[in-house]
């Protein structure tokens, strides 16, 4: 009973990886390393470099290590890239996909778990958004990510196959020990982004859109604790061991944090102002992101533990520290 964990070396990968060592799991990450870090891997696991959509290899790491699940993090996921080269985004996320989940049913690995996107809903759709809301993504990076769910769906019918797809709101916050966080230098998220203008490493935070139809005119997220979108993984992995059908569920507290909001939570925890400036609105950004959560509360037993913004913040602010020191 090994968990393969694809993308392992990146932010959110890097955080499962540790939750699985910590409670004991044989782990073993695959990663190209073409954005992620060896150094992020958590110690115990075992590391293969390599591409999630090279059949062979995958097929060898399967079988050597007794791979009884994958949770599959491994993709592209820069929005503004993907509009530039769509076809690299088709084949890094909806190519390398399929490769990985026909070398899963050649090998008879049946529990999956897909990272999937809260851009796949249609800006249109009622907030806060259900797992049946329209679907309408804009981007070819959510496209690639819908399209993964369908090919994921239709293998599940097909063949003895399980997948859960969950939906992940705006991830955010570090390691609760310090050990990984989120360390792409380039990242465009507001979290990170106001770490990095919060210790003068970048001179201001923009704030991108101030005449949204929100209470204070700045775009609505739902920011999530990566600690507690690493625990639904669990359940998920849990859930399909013990059987569990296929299923897909949003990842998202249920709240909606505004962008000055953030600030404000940010200036809590430094004890002074934010340098800000107001700038137009970013090209595709929807006003507002907010999860329902109720299925994967009621079906997995998912409650929050680390939802306090300032938790968030002061957790993404440490790593950020770590980060350049
Ligand atoms: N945002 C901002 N300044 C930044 C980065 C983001 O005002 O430097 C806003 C963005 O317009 C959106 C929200 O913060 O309303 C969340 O953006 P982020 O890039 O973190 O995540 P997204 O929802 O785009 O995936």
């Amino acid at each position: 009973m090994t968990v393969l964990v694809t993308g392992g070396a990146g932010y959110i990968g890097s955080h499962m990886t540790y939750a699985l060592l910590d409670r004991g799991e044989p782990v073993v990450v695959l990663d190209n390393l073409s954005t992620g870090r060896r150094a992020l891997v958590g110690e115990g696991a075992g590391f293969v470099e390599g591409d999630a959509g090279d059949q062979p290899l995958v097929r060898r790491v399967l079988r050597d290590h007794g791979i009884d699940a994958v949770i599959h993090f491994a993709g592209s996921i820069v929005v503004p890239e993907s509009v530039e080269q769509p076809l690299r985004y088709y084949a890094n996320n909806v190519g390398t996909s399929r490769a990985l989940v026909e070398a899963c049913i050649e090998e008879g690995v049946k529990a999956f778990i897909f990272s999937s996107t809260a851009t796949v809903y249609s800006v249109d759709a009622t907030q806060p958004l259900a797992e049946d809301e329209p679907k309408e993504p804009i981007s070819p990076y959510a496209r690639s990510k819908l399209m993964t769910e369908w090919m994921l769906e239709d293998a599940a019918r097909a063949y003895d196959f399980r997948p859960m797809v969950l939906r992940y709101f705006n991830v955010a916050g570090a390691d609760t020990q310090g050990r990984t966080g989120q360390s792409t230098p380039k990242a465009t998220h507001l979290i990170k982004r106001a770490c990095q203008v919060a210790l003068g490493r970048v001179p201001h935070l923009d704030i991108f859109g101030t005449d949204y139809s929100t209470p204070d005119g700045t775009g609505i997220r739902d920011y999530i604790h990566v600690t507690d979108l690493v625990a639904a993984h669990l359940l998920a992995l849990d859930g399909l061991r013990a059987g569990a059908a296929p299923a897909t569920y949003n990842v998202g507290y249920g709240r909606g944090l505004s962008v000055r909001e953030v600030v404000r939570g940010m200036e809590a925890v430094i004890g002074r102002e934010l340098p800000v400036k107001e700038s137009a609105r970013r090209p595709g950004d929807p006003p507002v992101l907010i999860s329902d959560p109720a299925r994967i509360k009621v079906a997995l037993g998912w409650q929050p533990r680390h939802a306090e913004l300032s938790e968030i913040i002061s957790s993404a602010l440490e790593w950020e520290r770590r980060l350049n020191d």
